[in-house]
Protein backbone atom coordinates (compact mmCIF):
# COMPACT_ATOMS: atom_id res chain seq x y z
CA UNK A 1 0.00 0.00 0.00
CA UNK A 2 2.75 2.25 1.00
CA UNK A 3 4.41 2.28 -2.30
CA UNK A 4 0.90 2.70 -4.46
CA UNK A 5 0.79 5.53 -1.92
CA UNK A 6 4.01 6.82 -2.90
CA UNK A 7 3.63 6.48 -6.76
CA UNK A 8 0.64 9.05 -6.17
CA UNK A 9 2.58 11.50 -4.26
CA UNK A 10 5.10 11.46 -7.26
CA UNK A 11 1.76 11.55 -9.94
CA UNK A 12 0.91 15.02 -7.67
CA UNK A 13 4.46 16.51 -8.18
CA UNK A 14 4.38 15.90 -12.12
CA UNK A 15 0.65 17.35 -12.26
CA UNK A 16 1.94 20.49 -10.72
CA UNK A 17 4.93 20.34 -12.67
CA UNK A 18 2.14 20.41 -15.89
CA UNK A 19 -0.14 22.98 -14.40
CA UNK A 20 3.14 24.99 -14.16
CA UNK A 21 2.68 26.01 -17.76
CA UNK A 22 4.34 22.71 -19.39
CA UNK A 23 1.96 21.27 -21.40
CA UNK A 24 2.47 17.85 -21.04
CA UNK A 25 0.76 14.78 -23.03
CA UNK A 26 -0.67 12.50 -21.02
CA UNK A 27 1.96 9.73 -23.05
CA UNK A 28 5.03 11.94 -21.15
CA UNK A 29 3.50 11.65 -18.22
CA UNK A 30 1.79 7.41 -18.26
CA UNK A 31 5.93 7.16 -19.26
CA UNK A 32 7.41 8.59 -16.32
CA UNK A 33 4.85 6.48 -14.08
CA UNK A 34 5.57 4.56 -12.82
CA UNK A 35 8.34 2.55 -14.23
CA UNK A 36 10.49 5.11 -13.52
CA UNK A 37 10.13 6.15 -10.03
CA UNK A 38 12.31 4.53 -7.67
CA UNK A 39 9.64 2.99 -5.22
CA UNK A 40 10.83 1.28 -2.33
CA UNK A 41 8.77 -1.07 -0.37
CA UNK A 42 9.59 0.11 3.42
CA UNK A 43 6.85 -2.50 5.10
CA UNK A 44 4.37 -5.33 3.88
CA UNK A 45 1.53 -4.17 2.09
CA UNK A 46 -1.83 -3.94 3.23
CA UNK A 47 -4.25 -5.40 3.62
CA UNK A 48 -6.43 -2.52 3.18
CA UNK A 49 -8.79 -0.87 5.88
CA UNK A 50 -12.16 -1.12 4.46
CA UNK A 51 -14.52 1.49 4.23
CA UNK A 52 -18.31 1.45 6.04
CA UNK A 53 -20.47 0.62 2.48
CA UNK A 54 -22.93 3.97 1.61
CA UNK A 55 -25.73 4.88 3.84
CA UNK A 56 -28.83 5.60 2.88
CA UNK A 57 -32.49 3.86 2.90
CA UNK A 58 -31.47 1.96 -0.43
CA UNK A 59 -27.70 0.62 0.91
CA UNK A 60 -27.47 -2.55 -0.26
CA UNK A 61 -30.03 -2.50 -3.00
CA UNK A 62 -28.87 -3.16 -6.61
CA UNK A 63 -30.98 -1.50 -9.04
CA UNK A 64 -31.23 -2.60 -12.91
CA UNK A 65 -32.30 0.12 -14.46
CA UNK A 66 -33.61 -0.07 -18.17
CA UNK A 67 -34.25 3.27 -19.93
CA UNK A 68 -36.70 2.22 -22.91
CA UNK A 69 -35.61 2.07 -26.54
CA UNK A 70 -32.86 3.54 -28.13
CA UNK A 71 -31.40 3.29 -31.72
CA UNK A 72 -31.49 -0.14 -32.95
CA UNK A 73 -30.97 -2.23 -36.06
CA UNK A 74 -34.39 -2.92 -36.94
CA UNK A 75 -35.35 -6.22 -37.96
CA UNK A 76 -38.29 -8.32 -39.55
CA UNK A 77 -40.01 -9.47 -36.78
CA UNK A 78 -37.15 -8.29 -34.02
CA UNK A 79 -35.34 -11.37 -35.09
CA UNK A 80 -35.17 -11.22 -38.66
CA UNK A 81 -33.38 -9.91 -41.35
CA UNK A 82 -32.05 -6.29 -40.77
CA UNK A 83 -34.11 -3.62 -42.61
CA UNK A 84 -33.53 -0.07 -40.72
CA UNK A 85 -31.22 1.66 -38.20
CA UNK A 86 -33.28 4.37 -36.25
CA UNK A 87 -34.91 4.84 -33.34
CA UNK A 88 -37.95 3.21 -31.97
CA UNK A 89 -40.13 5.97 -31.32
CA UNK A 90 -40.91 9.53 -33.38
CA UNK A 91 -41.41 12.72 -32.38
CA UNK A 92 -44.37 13.91 -30.03
CA UNK A 93 -44.70 16.95 -29.01
CA UNK A 94 -41.37 17.80 -29.00
CA UNK A 95 -40.01 14.86 -27.28
CA UNK A 96 -39.05 11.31 -28.51
CA UNK A 97 -39.24 8.44 -25.91
CA UNK A 98 -36.08 6.38 -27.13
CA UNK A 99 -34.05 10.04 -26.01
CA UNK A 100 -36.40 10.48 -22.84
CA UNK A 101 -35.69 7.36 -21.09
CA UNK A 102 -31.78 7.81 -21.08
CA UNK A 103 -32.04 11.50 -20.38
CA UNK A 104 -34.74 10.84 -17.31
CA UNK A 105 -32.55 7.94 -16.29
CA UNK A 106 -29.02 9.72 -15.97
CA UNK A 107 -29.96 12.84 -14.80
CA UNK A 108 -32.89 12.04 -12.61
CA UNK A 109 -33.76 8.80 -11.87
CA UNK A 110 -30.19 7.34 -11.37
CA UNK A 111 -28.80 10.02 -9.58
CA UNK A 112 -31.95 9.87 -6.91
CA UNK A 113 -31.53 6.20 -6.47
CA UNK A 114 -27.50 6.55 -5.83
CA UNK A 115 -28.23 9.63 -3.62
CA UNK A 116 -30.28 7.60 -1.18
CA UNK A 117 -27.15 4.60 -1.41
CA UNK A 118 -28.39 2.12 -3.93
CA UNK A 119 -26.51 1.19 -6.72
CA UNK A 120 -27.64 1.74 -10.31
CA UNK A 121 -26.17 -0.76 -13.15
CA UNK A 122 -27.93 0.74 -16.20
CA UNK A 123 -28.45 -1.28 -19.46
CA UNK A 124 -28.22 1.84 -21.37
CA UNK A 125 -24.66 3.84 -21.04
CA UNK A 126 -25.18 6.62 -18.96
CA UNK A 127 -22.06 8.45 -20.01
CA UNK A 128 -22.87 10.79 -22.97
CA UNK A 129 -19.28 11.64 -24.39
CA UNK A 130 -19.01 10.05 -27.68
CA UNK A 131 -15.12 8.80 -26.38
CA UNK A 132 -14.00 6.26 -23.63
CA UNK A 133 -10.71 5.90 -22.51
CA UNK A 134 -9.80 2.38 -21.23
CA UNK A 135 -6.94 1.61 -19.26
CA UNK A 136 -6.00 -2.26 -18.71
CA UNK A 137 -3.83 -4.70 -16.96
CA UNK A 138 -0.91 -5.08 -19.26
CA UNK A 139 -1.29 -1.20 -20.58
CA UNK A 140 1.77 1.15 -19.39
CA UNK A 141 -1.27 3.29 -18.17
CA UNK A 142 -1.52 0.53 -15.52
CA UNK A 143 0.43 -0.96 -12.57
CA UNK A 144 0.52 -3.43 -10.12
CA UNK A 145 2.37 -5.27 -7.60
CA UNK A 146 2.41 -8.57 -5.80
CA UNK A 147 0.85 -10.22 -8.48
CA UNK A 148 -0.25 -14.27 -8.46
CA UNK A 149 -0.81 -14.68 -12.13
CA UNK A 150 -2.37 -13.19 -15.31
CA UNK A 151 -5.49 -15.28 -15.89
CA UNK A 152 -6.91 -15.91 -19.28
CA UNK A 153 -10.44 -15.87 -19.67
CA UNK A 154 -13.04 -14.02 -21.93
CA UNK A 155 -14.93 -12.19 -19.60
CA UNK A 156 -11.79 -9.89 -19.05
CA UNK A 157 -11.37 -6.63 -20.32
CA UNK A 158 -8.56 -7.03 -23.35
CA UNK A 159 -9.00 -11.58 -22.92
CA UNK A 160 -6.98 -11.45 -19.31
CA UNK A 161 -6.97 -9.87 -15.95
CA UNK A 162 -4.33 -10.11 -12.93
CA UNK A 163 -4.87 -11.94 -9.79
CA UNK A 164 -3.16 -10.22 -6.77
CA UNK A 165 -1.48 -11.27 -3.63
CA UNK A 166 -4.38 -10.58 -0.63
CA UNK A 167 -1.85 -7.43 0.21
CA UNK A 168 -1.02 -7.11 -3.37
CA UNK A 169 -2.11 -3.47 -5.17
CA UNK A 170 -2.84 -1.96 -9.04
CA UNK A 171 -3.42 1.30 -10.13
CA UNK A 172 -4.53 2.48 -13.29
CA UNK A 173 -4.09 6.01 -14.86
CA UNK A 174 -6.73 7.45 -17.35
CA UNK A 175 -6.22 10.80 -19.16
CA UNK A 176 -9.51 12.99 -19.33
CA UNK A 177 -10.20 13.74 -23.12
CA UNK A 178 -11.68 16.89 -22.47
CA UNK A 179 -13.87 19.16 -20.36
CA UNK A 180 -16.82 17.68 -19.32
CA UNK A 181 -19.37 15.21 -17.29
CA UNK A 182 -17.53 11.86 -17.32
CA UNK A 183 -18.38 8.46 -15.77
CA UNK A 184 -15.95 6.08 -14.88
CA UNK A 185 -16.14 2.14 -14.64
CA UNK A 186 -13.97 -0.92 -13.59
CA UNK A 187 -14.72 -4.68 -14.31
CA UNK A 188 -13.06 -7.51 -13.43
CA UNK A 189 -14.01 -11.62 -13.15
CA UNK A 190 -15.52 -12.83 -10.55
CA UNK A 191 -14.52 -16.27 -8.85
CA UNK A 192 -14.88 -17.62 -5.03
CA UNK A 193 -11.02 -16.78 -4.70
CA UNK A 194 -11.51 -13.18 -4.75
CA UNK A 195 -11.78 -10.39 -2.44
CA UNK A 196 -15.59 -10.11 -0.95
CA UNK A 197 -14.76 -6.58 0.00
CA UNK A 198 -12.08 -5.11 -2.72
CA UNK A 199 -11.57 -0.83 -2.16
CA UNK A 200 -10.98 0.75 -5.70
CA UNK A 201 -9.78 4.53 -4.39
CA UNK A 202 -10.75 6.90 -6.98
CA UNK A 203 -8.62 10.41 -6.72
CA UNK A 204 -10.05 12.78 -9.80
CA UNK A 205 -11.02 16.36 -10.24
CA UNK A 206 -9.64 17.31 -6.20
CA UNK A 207 -11.59 14.77 -5.21
CA UNK A 208 -11.01 11.11 -3.52
CA UNK A 209 -13.48 8.44 -2.78
CA UNK A 210 -13.90 4.74 -2.27
CA UNK A 211 -16.01 2.17 -3.52
CA UNK A 212 -16.10 -1.36 -2.22
CA UNK A 213 -16.68 -4.37 -4.31
CA UNK A 214 -17.33 -7.84 -3.44
CA UNK A 215 -15.40 -9.13 -6.85
CA UNK A 216 -16.66 -13.01 -6.09
CA UNK A 217 -19.50 -11.44 -8.06
CA UNK A 218 -20.31 -9.43 -10.91
CA UNK A 219 -17.54 -10.38 -13.13
CA UNK A 220 -17.39 -9.77 -16.74
CA UNK A 221 -19.38 -6.72 -17.32
CA UNK A 222 -18.67 -2.49 -15.92
CA UNK A 223 -19.68 -1.39 -12.73
CA UNK A 224 -20.06 2.13 -11.85
CA UNK A 225 -17.42 4.28 -9.74
CA UNK A 226 -18.10 7.18 -9.78
CA UNK A 227 -19.82 10.26 -12.29
CA UNK A 228 -17.22 13.38 -12.40
CA UNK A 229 -16.98 17.10 -13.63
CA UNK A 230 -13.45 17.40 -15.14
CA UNK A 231 -11.20 18.99 -17.29
CA UNK A 232 -9.57 17.69 -20.26
CA UNK A 233 -5.86 16.34 -19.77
CA UNK A 234 -6.47 16.17 -16.13
CA UNK A 235 -5.68 12.72 -14.66
CA UNK A 236 -8.11 10.10 -13.20
CA UNK A 237 -6.14 7.88 -10.63
CA UNK A 238 -8.11 4.41 -9.60
CA UNK A 239 -6.22 2.67 -6.38
CA UNK A 240 -7.24 -1.33 -6.00
CA UNK A 241 -6.35 -2.84 -2.47
CA UNK A 242 -7.46 -6.06 -1.39
CA UNK A 243 -9.53 -6.34 2.13
CA UNK A 244 -7.07 -9.31 3.09
CA UNK A 245 -10.33 -11.27 2.49
CA UNK A 246 -9.34 -12.97 -0.87
CA UNK A 247 -7.33 -12.19 -3.65
CA UNK A 248 -8.08 -8.61 -5.57
CA UNK A 249 -8.96 -9.37 -9.17
CA UNK A 250 -7.28 -6.33 -11.51
CA UNK A 251 -8.81 -6.11 -15.35
CA UNK A 252 -9.28 -2.19 -16.45
CA UNK A 253 -11.06 1.42 -15.73
CA UNK A 254 -12.95 3.04 -18.29
CA UNK A 255 -13.60 6.75 -18.43
CA UNK A 256 -16.37 7.82 -20.91
CA UNK A 257 -19.28 6.42 -23.01
CA UNK A 258 -17.96 6.19 -26.64
CA UNK A 259 -19.56 5.29 -29.48
CA UNK A 260 -21.11 2.82 -31.91
CA UNK A 261 -19.82 2.18 -34.99
CA UNK A 262 -20.59 -0.21 -37.58
CA UNK A 263 -21.99 -0.50 -40.80
CA UNK A 264 -25.38 -2.05 -41.37
CA UNK A 265 -25.62 -4.83 -43.97
CA UNK A 266 -28.75 -3.31 -46.18
CA UNK A 267 -26.53 -0.58 -47.64
CA UNK A 268 -23.27 -0.68 -45.55
CA UNK A 269 -22.80 2.36 -44.84
CA UNK A 270 -21.30 3.49 -41.67
CA UNK A 271 -23.38 4.52 -38.47
CA UNK A 272 -21.60 6.09 -35.88
CA UNK A 273 -23.63 7.22 -32.30
CA UNK A 274 -23.03 7.72 -28.83
CA UNK A 275 -23.77 4.67 -26.88
CA UNK A 276 -25.96 6.79 -24.40
CA UNK A 277 -28.58 7.12 -27.57
CA UNK A 278 -28.20 3.43 -28.82
CA UNK A 279 -29.91 0.73 -27.92
CA UNK A 280 -29.28 -2.28 -25.56
CA UNK A 281 -28.59 -5.07 -28.03
CA UNK A 282 -25.72 -2.70 -29.53
CA UNK A 283 -24.28 -2.00 -25.96
CA UNK A 284 -24.17 -5.64 -25.31
CA UNK A 285 -20.37 -6.04 -25.89
CA UNK A 286 -19.61 -2.52 -24.31
CA UNK A 287 -21.66 -3.32 -21.49
CA UNK A 288 -19.10 -7.04 -20.56
CA UNK A 289 -21.48 -10.53 -21.18
CA UNK A 290 -20.93 -13.68 -22.30
CA UNK A 291 -20.78 -13.99 -26.01
CA UNK A 292 -23.68 -16.64 -25.99
CA UNK A 293 -26.25 -14.16 -24.51
CA UNK A 294 -27.26 -12.17 -27.69
CA UNK A 295 -27.73 -15.09 -29.83
CA UNK A 296 -30.47 -17.73 -29.33
CA UNK A 297 -28.99 -21.72 -29.82
CA UNK A 298 -29.96 -21.51 -33.39
CA UNK A 299 -27.77 -18.01 -34.38
CA UNK A 300 -30.77 -15.53 -34.47
CA UNK A 301 -30.09 -12.55 -32.27
CA UNK A 302 -32.12 -11.84 -29.02
CA UNK A 303 -34.20 -9.12 -29.40
CA UNK A 304 -33.80 -5.54 -27.27
CA UNK A 305 -36.77 -6.48 -24.89
CA UNK A 306 -35.73 -9.89 -24.39
CA UNK A 307 -31.96 -9.17 -24.17
CA UNK A 308 -32.32 -6.60 -21.35
CA UNK A 309 -33.83 -9.07 -19.32
CA UNK A 310 -31.82 -11.89 -19.76
CA UNK A 311 -28.46 -9.88 -19.52
CA UNK A 312 -30.39 -8.70 -15.97
CA UNK A 313 -30.55 -12.22 -14.71
CA UNK A 314 -27.07 -13.17 -15.82
CA UNK A 315 -25.58 -10.18 -14.38
CA UNK A 316 -27.06 -10.69 -11.10
CA UNK A 317 -25.65 -13.65 -8.85
CA UNK A 318 -27.77 -15.75 -6.68
CA UNK A 319 -29.03 -14.17 -3.52
CA UNK A 320 -28.24 -10.48 -4.16
CA UNK A 321 -30.92 -8.20 -2.75
CA UNK A 322 -32.14 -6.54 -6.46
CA UNK A 323 -35.10 -5.08 -8.55
CA UNK A 324 -35.61 -4.59 -12.24
CA UNK A 325 -36.93 -1.26 -13.27
CA UNK A 326 -37.94 -0.49 -16.95
CA UNK A 327 -38.32 3.02 -18.21
CA UNK A 328 -40.53 4.00 -20.79
CA UNK A 329 -43.34 6.51 -21.48
CA UNK A 330 -46.63 5.35 -23.37
CA UNK A 331 -48.50 6.02 -26.73
CA UNK A 332 -52.16 4.89 -26.91
CA UNK A 333 -53.38 2.22 -29.64
CA UNK A 334 -56.68 4.05 -29.82
CA UNK A 335 -58.42 6.90 -28.90
CA UNK A 336 -56.49 9.04 -25.95
CA UNK A 337 -55.20 8.59 -22.89
CA UNK A 338 -53.09 9.82 -20.15
CA UNK A 339 -51.08 9.37 -16.89
CA UNK A 340 -49.35 6.63 -15.06
CA UNK A 341 -49.46 2.86 -15.45
CA UNK A 342 -46.99 0.60 -13.61
CA UNK A 343 -47.31 -2.72 -14.70
CA UNK A 344 -45.94 -6.07 -12.97
CA UNK A 345 -44.72 -8.70 -15.46
CA UNK A 346 -47.10 -11.78 -16.72
CA UNK A 347 -46.49 -14.00 -19.35
CA UNK A 348 -48.19 -16.47 -22.07
CA UNK A 349 -45.66 -18.72 -22.85
CA UNK A 350 -46.05 -20.50 -21.40
CA UNK A 351 -48.67 -18.56 -18.74
CA UNK A 352 -47.01 -17.69 -15.63
CA UNK A 353 -48.05 -15.38 -13.02
CA UNK A 354 -46.23 -11.95 -11.98
CA UNK A 355 -44.06 -12.66 -8.95
CA UNK A 356 -46.04 -11.50 -5.48
CA UNK A 357 -42.91 -9.57 -4.63
CA UNK A 358 -42.97 -7.76 -8.20
CA UNK A 359 -46.54 -7.03 -7.73
CA UNK A 360 -46.24 -5.24 -4.22
CA UNK A 361 -43.11 -3.03 -6.48
CA UNK A 362 -45.36 -2.45 -9.31
CA UNK A 363 -48.14 -1.05 -6.23
CA UNK A 364 -45.84 0.69 -4.05
CA UNK A 365 -44.34 2.35 -7.04
CA UNK A 366 -47.26 3.45 -8.41
CA UNK A 367 -49.01 4.97 -5.06
CA UNK A 368 -45.53 6.96 -4.60
CA UNK A 369 -44.78 8.12 -7.80
CA UNK A 370 -48.84 9.71 -8.65
CA UNK A 371 -48.85 10.90 -4.98
CA UNK A 372 -45.33 12.80 -5.16
CA UNK A 373 -45.75 14.31 -8.57
CA UNK A 374 -49.48 14.95 -7.75
CA UNK A 375 -48.28 16.83 -4.79
CA UNK A 376 -46.87 19.34 -6.93
CA UNK A 377 -49.14 18.97 -10.38
CA UNK A 378 -52.68 17.75 -9.93
CA UNK A 379 -53.21 17.54 -13.47
CA UNK A 380 -51.24 14.24 -13.14
CA UNK A 381 -53.72 11.38 -13.10
CA UNK A 382 -52.79 7.40 -12.76
CA UNK A 383 -54.29 4.52 -14.85
CA UNK A 384 -53.12 2.14 -11.60
CA UNK A 385 -51.40 -0.85 -11.47
CA UNK A 386 -51.63 -3.46 -14.23
CA UNK A 387 -50.47 -7.07 -15.36
CA UNK A 388 -48.40 -6.54 -18.50
CA UNK A 389 -47.22 -9.31 -20.65
CA UNK A 390 -43.80 -7.08 -21.62
CA UNK A 391 -40.80 -9.49 -22.35
CA UNK A 392 -38.54 -6.98 -20.25
CA UNK A 393 -40.29 -7.64 -16.56
CA UNK A 394 -41.93 -11.20 -17.89
CA UNK A 395 -41.57 -14.09 -15.25
CA UNK A 396 -40.05 -16.00 -17.69
CA UNK A 397 -37.40 -13.99 -19.67
CA UNK A 398 -36.61 -12.41 -16.51
CA UNK A 399 -35.13 -14.07 -12.87
CA UNK A 400 -35.60 -10.64 -11.19
CA UNK A 401 -38.06 -9.09 -9.11
CA UNK A 402 -39.63 -6.16 -11.25
CA UNK A 403 -41.52 -3.16 -12.85
CA UNK A 404 -42.26 -1.14 -15.18
CA UNK A 405 -43.37 2.39 -15.51
CA UNK A 406 -45.27 4.29 -18.07
CA UNK A 407 -44.52 7.40 -16.61
CA UNK A 408 -47.24 9.29 -18.84
CA UNK A 409 -48.37 9.28 -22.59
CA UNK A 410 -46.43 11.09 -25.13
CA UNK A 411 -48.82 11.40 -27.24
CA UNK A 412 -50.91 13.41 -25.04
CA UNK A 413 -50.52 17.24 -25.83
CA UNK A 414 -50.77 17.75 -21.41
CA UNK A 415 -48.53 14.72 -21.12
CA UNK A 416 -45.64 15.30 -23.11
CA UNK A 417 -45.51 18.68 -21.89
CA UNK A 418 -45.20 17.73 -18.70
CA UNK A 419 -42.69 14.75 -19.00
CA UNK A 420 -40.53 17.45 -20.31
CA UNK A 421 -40.54 19.53 -17.48
CA UNK A 422 -37.69 19.23 -14.64
CA UNK A 423 -40.43 19.23 -11.66
CA UNK A 424 -42.08 16.14 -13.46
CA UNK A 425 -38.69 14.21 -13.80
CA UNK A 426 -37.40 15.35 -10.06
CA UNK A 427 -40.48 14.20 -8.87
CA UNK A 428 -41.00 11.26 -10.79
CA UNK A 429 -37.39 9.90 -9.93
CA UNK A 430 -38.26 11.27 -5.83
CA UNK A 431 -41.04 8.96 -5.66
CA UNK A 432 -39.72 5.92 -7.27
CA UNK A 433 -36.84 6.28 -5.22
CA UNK A 434 -40.04 6.62 -2.40
CA UNK A 435 -41.71 3.81 -3.58
CA UNK A 436 -38.41 1.39 -3.79
CA UNK A 437 -37.79 2.22 0.19
CA UNK A 438 -41.67 1.21 0.91
CA UNK A 439 -41.02 -1.87 -0.98
CA UNK A 440 -38.18 -2.63 1.16
CA UNK A 441 -39.67 -2.08 4.10
CA UNK A 442 -42.81 -4.05 3.63
CA UNK A 443 -40.48 -7.05 2.69
CA UNK A 444 -38.64 -6.68 6.17
CA UNK A 445 -41.94 -7.03 7.75
CA UNK A 446 -42.93 -10.22 5.36
CA UNK A 447 -46.11 -8.47 3.50
ZN1 LIG B 1 -41.81 2.30 -24.51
Amino acid sequence: MKRLLRAGCVLSLVLSLAAGGAVVAAGVLFALLPRDVPLVVEEPLGPYPVPEPPEGPLSGLVVYLSAGHGWLLHRVRHDGEPIAWGRQRSVRYGMVEDDWTAAFVADYLAPAIEAAGGTVIALRERDRNPVAAISDDGDPSHYAERIVVRVEDPLAQGGSYLRLEPDGGSVWWLEVPYDGHWYLYTRWVASEAHDDRAVYTINAGGVSRQVVVDQRAHGGHWWPLADLCLFGGDLVEVVLNGSGGGLPAADAVRLGGGSYVFAPPFDWKVRNRPLFDVAMPHQIEHLGAPEALSTYECGNPVSDMRLRPHWASWASPDGEEAVYLSIHTNASPRGRARGLTVFAGIDKTPPTPAGPASVRLANALERSIFETVRSRDPGYVTRGVRLGNFSEISPVHNDLTGALLELGFHDDRGDAARLQTPQFREDAAKGTVEGLIQWRRGADEGR
